[in-house]
């Protein structure tokens, strides 16, 4: 069940600040507080929902679109298209998730290490 009072509801509330890089309606991107490389964004669809599961089962299929495009475009933005990047998401206690509201990181500017 979704946690209202998780901290990127917070955020999406703007009862949290946060230093963003791309928002629209339908989504919001912005830098990690304790980044994991030199660029590292987290993305969020304005929709509240727990991991991607969640995110597929109820979100119309218009935004689950809209949301994966505007990873694409984000990182368009970030110009790392040629560098590279890394993209993941968490989900649930083995998947290591902190923070109950679906989100991907974007991890780039300098080498990836492994996933482990
Ligand atoms: P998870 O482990 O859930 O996949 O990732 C949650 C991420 O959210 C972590 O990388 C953590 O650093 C980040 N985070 C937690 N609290 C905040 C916050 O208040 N602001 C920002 N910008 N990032 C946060």
């Amino acid at each position: 069940m979704y946690d209202d009072d998780n901290i990127f509801a917070k955020i999406l509330r703007n009862e949290i600040p946060c230093k963003k890089f791309y928002e629209d309606e339908f989504s919001l991107f912005f830098y990690d507080i304790a980044p994991q490389a030199k660029i590292h964004i987290l993305g969020i669809p304005k929709f509240k929902c727990v991991d991607l599961g969640d995110f597929i089962s109820k979100a119309d299929k218009n935004l689950v679109t809209i949301f994966f495009k505007n990873i694409s475009l984000v990182v368009e933005k970030l110009n790392v298209n040629t560098t590279g990047y890394r993209i993941v998401s968490n989900a649930g206690k083995d998947g290591g998730q902190e923070v109950p509201h679906f989100h991907i990181h974007i991890l780039a500017g300098e080498k990836i290490g492994p996933l482990r």
